[in-house]
């Protein structure tokens, strides 16, 4: 199901077999102690808001190739999650975003690749010029009331429905006032 679950054992070289290990069924070496864990990927995303107006990347790649989403990417090791939207913004759309808040810690189940917890962090932008990076086919800010129609992922389509409810909300307050 995995494209990174190993065929031989990293430590023997011995071929590895499904057996049952601390509750679940694990890919196992027949010849050593070496057991092979699956565990979800940790990325980010940056909702970047601009007066109304969200930051979204049209992906190059699969999957949900030609669909709008966050920009995000996965975690580098020695990079906190916050530091990982902040560069995955400035990489795929040439804005420089400072993080306003943590929005959610969302499970994602539907990137073939691998399943993965993604933050996701309202972001502020703080420069920087629109620009695509080598993974976006476009990048551009859409009014919340206005995105496209493709939006990739379904955690990208939960978080911008939550974020544009938060918004109209408080933008009514404001007018009220
Ligand atoms: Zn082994």
């Amino acid at each position: 199901m995995w494209n990174d679950e190993p065929v031989f054992c990293p430590k023997c070289a011995g071929r590895l077999r499904s057996r049952r290990v601390e509750g679940r069924v694990r890919p196992s070496c027949a010849s050593c102690t070496y057991v092979f864990f699956r565990m979800p990927a940790s990325a980010s995303a940056a909702v970047v808001l601009d007066r109304g107006a969200v930051l979204l990347v049209k992906r190059r790649n699969e999957p949900y190739r030609g669909a709008w989403t966050f920009p995000a990417g996965y975690q580098e090791v020695g990079e906190t999650p916050a530091e990982t939207a902040i560069r995955e913004a400035r990489e795929e759309t040439g804005i420089r975003v400072a993080v306003t808040r943590l929005l959610d810690v969302l499970y994602t189940r539907d990137d073939p690749r691998k399943p993965g917890n993604l933050a996701a962090f309202l972001c502020r932008p703080r420069g920087g010029r629109l620009r695509a990076g080598d993974d976006a086919e476009e990048v551009a800010y859409f009014p919340l009331r206005a995105v496209p129609r493709e939006i990739g992922f379904r955690n990208n389509r939960i978080l911008l429905e939550r974020v544009r409810r938060e918004f109209e909300a408080g933008n009514g307050r404001r007018r009220t006032r």
